[in-house]
């Protein structure tokens, strides 16, 4: 029993204290108030969590894609305890460091691609990539071209929620809300299903990339900073990219000498089979962003890993960058994400998504491509989308795009399987410990809610 439990409320007496005073991230308050407030979940272990009702639900989502080792770990809560007694915080700044940041930097550079010698601290992907902005455009003003001050994102990709990190990524209803940043364009993601249906679809990655150069040519190529895009665009609704498309915009940045910026915070740490998506799509970023599954959520931290080519301009050149955080490699949670990687290497987890259970996930899903609601299943390792579709021979979507996604999400949750829906495409990203039967579960009730789907909107 924990401190808060001993307060003996009642489920309803949460849920209107929480209706009363927490405004929720990407919430419309007042209709979340008028459906009774949010689900309150109190446990969980394994890839499973429990709500305050007791009821019992498979989190096909890992959180918000980022519980790589599942709940319950207690090596993670023995890090943070011995931590916390020895040094609970102490900062970067000022010529002083801290034995966990230290090693954690150390290690991720063992793990980074070749020519990724050192690591920027931060406390969130969005801070992250707040990083990457000061950290691109810095770099070319030392480099004398002061001009080169676009970044190019892709629609709906998703980079957070500070009003920079909104303005690399590409959802449009954040840039009404927020207002878009200058200094920042977007072209198209490698949406196939969508875009490219009927053509073949390594001709249409190299057509998608050559999108990136038309921009650039548009923008005009001395005014380019950085190119920056998801391996897998992961909330703009799981865009699994033609295995023609990242080389095509590898060669295109090397040819108008622009930086790559990988953002992995949902594909880092295994979620690929690989320890980042940059292996598993043979991506050579200048910068790549990390998050999530960096403490498997744990902790709050991020970072940017950074490439020799802007980490020597910004040391040899640079002089003071007035640029951290107060948690830029805060303690507790580099010793956290410590024991997490240990967890992830130990045990074996990063190979066995790459060769065993990423393997059997995804073949098990596409048995769900018979279904008459689904248009198609895409993804690789333990990260998958289920698009939705009401017409498969005329390949017609539905009408407002995201209201039969919703309807299934929603059949989702009451049957005791968290996933997402992105527009209508349904998205998974589970603890990376699943087991085959933990698979089996989640198929089972895939299957049953896309039939609870289908009969909603007459197609069963
Ligand atoms: N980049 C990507 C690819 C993400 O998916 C997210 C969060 N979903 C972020 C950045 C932002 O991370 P955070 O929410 O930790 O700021």
């Amino acid at each position: 029993m924990t401190a808060l439990t001993a307060f003996n409320r009642t489920t309803e007496q949460w849920k209107q204290i929480d209706t009363a005073h927490h405004m929720h991230p990407f919430t419309d308050f007042k209709a979340l108030a008028s459906e009774g407030g949010s689900r309150l979940i109190v446990k969980a272990d394994g890839p499973y969590l429990w709500d305050s009702e007791g009821e019992q639900i498979l989190d096909g989502m890992a959180g918000l894609w980022c519980v790589n080792v599942g709940y319950g770990r207690k090596e993670l809560a023995e890090a943070a305890y011995q931590q916390m007694m020895e040094l609970p915080y102490y900062n970067t700044f000022f010529k002083t460091t801290t034995m966990p940041a230290t090693e954690l930097a150390r290690k991720l550079v063992e793990l980074a691609p070749p020519g990724m010698n050192h690591v920027f601290f931060a406390g969130s992907g969005s801070e992250a990539n707040d990083t990457n902005v000061r950290m691109v455009r810095r770099y070319w003003t030392l480099e004398g071209q002061p001009e080169r001050q676009v970044i190019i994102g892709r629609k709906n990709g998703y980079h957070g929620s500070t009003v920079a990190a909104l303005s690399l990524g590409g959802m449009s209803a954040m840039h009404t809300q927020s207002g878009l940043l200058p200094g920042f364009a977007h072209i198209d993601p490698p949406h196939h299903f969508q875009l490219g249906w009927g053509e073949d679809e390594d001709a249409f990655g190299i057509r998608a990339a050559g999108w990136l150069e038309d921009k650039i040519k548009e923008i005009g190529p001395e005014k380019v900073a950085a190119f920056i895009a998801e391996p897998i665009q992961g909330a703009g609704g799981l865009i699994y990219p033609p295995r023609t498309y990242w080389a095509e915009i590898q060669r295109i940045c090397n040819e108008y000498g622009i930086l790559l910026i990988a953002d992995e915070v949902i594909c880092g740490f295994g979620r690929t089979g690989t320890w980042f998506g940059s292996f598993t799509f043979d991506i050579k970023p200048d910068l790549m962003t990390i998050a999530k599954g960096l403490s498997s959520g744990y902790q709050p931290i991020g970072g940017v890993l950074v490439g020799d080519r802007v980490a020597n301009t910004l040391i040899e050149k640079g002089g003071e960058f007035y640029h951290g955080y107060t948690y830029s490699g805060h303690p507790v949670a580099s010793a956290v994400a410590l024991a997490n990687l240990k967890i992830l290497e130990d045990e074996g987890i990063v190979d066995r998504v790459g060769s065993d259970i990423g393997p059997y996930f995804q073949g098990r899903l596409r048995e769900l491509s018979d279904h008459p609601i689904v248009g198609e299943v895409r993804g690789i390792g333990l990260i998958a989308g289920i698009e939705l579709i009401k017409d498969k021979a005329k390949h017609e979507f539905f009408p407002n795009a995201g209201k039969v996604g919703t309807l299934c999400r929603d059949h989702s949750f009451r049957n005791g399987l968290i996933m997402r829906g992105v527009y209508d495409t349904m998205v998974l990203s589970p603890p990376l410990i699943v087991t085959r039967d933990h698979v089996d579960e989640m198929v089972g009730k895939i299957r049953r809610v896309l039939d609870l789907t289908a009969k909603d909107v007459g197609l069963l």
